[in-house]
């Protein structure tokens, strides 16, 4: 099964929660958003995918 890695750039999220709103992997972590899984399956990447599309600052990338 193929995996997927996720570059998130802590530096430039400004913790909008756009991601967490569209995909379950994102998660606010007090006030700050993080990925719980920062490898993910193929099933995962839709979602993920998502999050990527929406991130205004282009701060979640992932890798295939
Ligand atoms: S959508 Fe982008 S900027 Fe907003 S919380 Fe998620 S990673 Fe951060």
């Amino acid at each position: 099964m193929n995996k997927f890695k996720i570059n998130f750039n802590k530096e430039v999220c400004i913790n909008c929660g756009a991601c967490a709103s569209v995909c379950v992997n994102w998660i606010m972590d007090g006030i700050e958003v993080r990925p719980k899984e920062t490898v993910i399956s193929e099933e995962e990447m839709k979602s993920n995918k998502e999050a990527e599309d929406i991130c205004p600052v282009k701060a979640i990338k992932i890798e295939g």
